[in-house]
């Protein structure tokens, strides 16, 4: 089958590799639509794993059920992409996002399970989710970055009224606004250093106003439209500089969701931080009960998640996909990929 691989620095090689089996009860599906998410970025910049088959974020449909006797050929489904051990603390308490070795095997993300940039994966039984009719394909590769928003959210308990701040106007941080509109917020600004995409999370419905994550006066500005801060900061970059805007503009007492991911130490003002008396949560992943809501919230039209697409391209347009996306001047939210085109 065709997929497409990490084959160095910034750089995807379309190939031909095997087709996957039913090993271990697993599931075999053909894939319609991948999602390119920021974490394939992270890889793709760095050119590592060598050899990855990235895609964690996929609709298809299935070609073997393997273990799964609810299932049959043809059925549509997605995955949960984590890979929990079921048996620790963090399992046991229904948080299998945090499970130690939740990542190890991850779809997509671990050499040991080739993804969805490709036209076919398998994957562990256990994680796999049925599609209702009512969830196309594009919506369908959707629900996992839904699904990760959707959970900081939950993490920031928004409360009627409330002003939030997004910061960084990815597809994270735009579901992130898109969930506090939906929790009755009363102003949702989005900060951005890319104009394009600040000012098409307004567009988009999901914000009310966009900053200039460049202007020396953002934070001051941001205080007087709040009349002294926001309850809560999304924070969806991960650098210095975001992470302190955040905390200079959340309210005292308010509530700071670390969302964005660096790999190294950020310098960060913990002055602020401690004499606000923040209340501040890192978010990762989702728990299997927010991914299932999120398909359902698609299902019934609760949230409109196809406005955050952009473009569909093949395999072959893979890399020029990436590029655009990291070109920190393009307007592009999400591209998926369809393996067929
Ligand atoms: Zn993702
Ligand atoms: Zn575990």
């Amino acid at each position: 089958m065709k997929c497409t691989a990490i084959n160095g620095v910034k750089s995807l090689e379309v190939k031909e590799i095997a087709d996957p089996v039913s090993v271990d009860g697993r599931v075999v599906v053909e894939v319609k639509k991948a999602g390119i998410c920021g974490s394939d970025i992270h890889n793709w910049d760095a050119g590592a794993p060598l050899g990855l088959v990235m895609g964690h974020e996929f609709s298809g449909v299935v070609l073997d059920p393997g273990s799964r006797d609810d299932l049959k050929v043809g059925d549509r489904v997605t995955a949960l992409p984590i890979s929990p051990c079921g048996e620790c603390e963090a399992c046991k308490s229904e948080n299998p996002q945090y499970c130690a070795v939740t990542w190890n095997h991850a779809l997509g993300l671990s050499l040991d399970n080739p993804g969805s940039m490709a036209e076919k994966l398998s994957y562990r039984a256990d994680m796999v989710r049925k599609l209702p009719d009512s969830v196309n394909d594009e919506e369908g590769a959707m629900v996992e970055p839904t699904a990760v928003s959707y959970h900081a959210a939950n993490l920031a308990n928004i409360k009627e009224g409330a002003k939030v701040l997004v910061i960084g106007a990815g597809v994270i941080g735009l579901g992130c606004a898109m969930f506090a509109k939906k929790a009755g917020a009363s102003f949702v600004a989005v900060s951005e250093t890319n104009e394009k995409r600040g000012e098409k999370a307004v567009t988009l419905g999901v914000a009310d106003k966009f900053y200039d994550a460049k202007d020396p006066e953002f934070a001051a500005k941001a205080m007087t439209d709040t009349l002294g801060g926001f309850d809560v900061v999304f924070e969806c970059v991960g650098i210095a500089p975001a992470i302190n805007s955040g905390i200079f503009t959340v309210k005292p007492g308010g509530t700071m969701v670390l969302v964005g991911v660096s790999q190294k130490p950020e310098a960060i003002f913990s002055v602020m931080a401690v004499t606000k008396e923040l209340k501040v949560y890192g978010a990762i992943a989702y728990t299997v009960e927010e991914f299932e809501k999120c398909i359902d919230m698609i299902a019934n039209k609760e949230i409109d998640v196809l406005k955050f697409v952009d473009d569909i391209v093949s395999l072959d347009d893979t890399q020029k996909a990436f590029e655009r996306l990291t070109s920190g001047s393009g307007t592009e939210i999400k591209i998926l990929v369809d393996p067929k085109k």
